[in-house]
């Protein structure tokens, strides 16, 4: 009988222990990629230019690293896009910082984003603003950035699937859209459902692509070019209305 007691006691200690050894791992798992995201965070975009620091509170609390395959965990928080799957990619760091900061959020935004992808920068732009409405055409990423988004708690973001060339109408209208995915040329839906005072960012073109930040002041629209770069393509009815053109 006493042997047995002193074996369970033995058990119980093990198992204790055992326990507390895989939570200090998993803390300093998390602490490893803390620490990663928060020297990306000075290196890659402070260092660049980046002021807004509601921004960088953001970049420095989104845990990047649950956003990429799995097999690419450890590449999380290096300066470059990395591929999700379906031919699609995470954009580098510094340009959703960039993007972010260009649309200039207050906390009582309604902001929508074309291209969902990971759900990484919904999560960003979440961070900072009231609310997130954010659209993928391609169902399998749209399901899982959900998923994800959920798992992390996000309330404050509303996914759907589909194409987003025509937007979200029973929301609209935006305090800003962001779109992630590149059109040849400007979706107009998008601009009607812009408020007064709105922003947009979007990369514009094909083969040679820039960042164009839209204002919408008076009804009246201003572009203005920020700089050069490399997205996917937006597909869906916008390619059909540009083959029509
Ligand atoms: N913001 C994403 C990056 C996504 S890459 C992230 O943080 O991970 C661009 C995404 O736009 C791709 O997933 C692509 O499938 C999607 N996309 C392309 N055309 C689209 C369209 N017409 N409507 C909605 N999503 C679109």
């Amino acid at each position: 009988m006493k042997m047995r007691y002193t074996l369970l006691v033995i058990i119980l200690i093990s198992v204790v222990i055992l326990s507390m050894s895989i939570s200090s791992t998993s803390q300093s798992v998390d602490n490893k990629y803390e620490q990663a995201r928060l020297r990306m965070v000075e290196i890659q975009i402070e260092r660049r230019g980046i002021r807004d620091e509601s921004v960088l509170r953001a970049m420095r609390s989104v845990p990047r690293h649950l956003f990429v395959p799995s097999n690419l965990i450890r590449s999380a928080y290096t300066d470059q896009p990395l591929p999700i799957g379906h031919n699609q990619t995470i954009s580098q760091p510094y340009i959703v910082a960039y993007m972010t900061e260009a649309l200039h959020l207050k906390k009582e935004d309604k902001v929508l984003e074309i291209g969902t992808g990971s759900g990484y920068q919904a999560a960003v732009l979440a961070e900072i603003a009231d609310s997130v409405y954010t659209i993928e055409i391609v169902e399998p990423l749209a399901k899982s950035a959900q998923k994800k988004l959920d798992k992390l708690g996000y309330k404050n973001i509303f996914c759907k699937a589909g194409d987003g060339y025509l937007g979200w109408p029973e929301a609209a209208p935006f305090d800003a859209i962001i779109i992630t995915a590149a059109p040849p040329r400007i979706p107009t839906p998008l601009i009607e459902q812009l408020k007064e005072g709105g922003r947009m960012i979007l990369p514009v073109g094909e083969w040679y692509q820039e960042l164009v930040l839209i204002t919408k002041r008076d009804g009246k629209i201003t572009k203005k070019k920020l700089l050069p770069v490399r997205f996917v393509p937006m597909t869906g009815e916008i390619q059909n209305q540009e083959n029509t053109k």
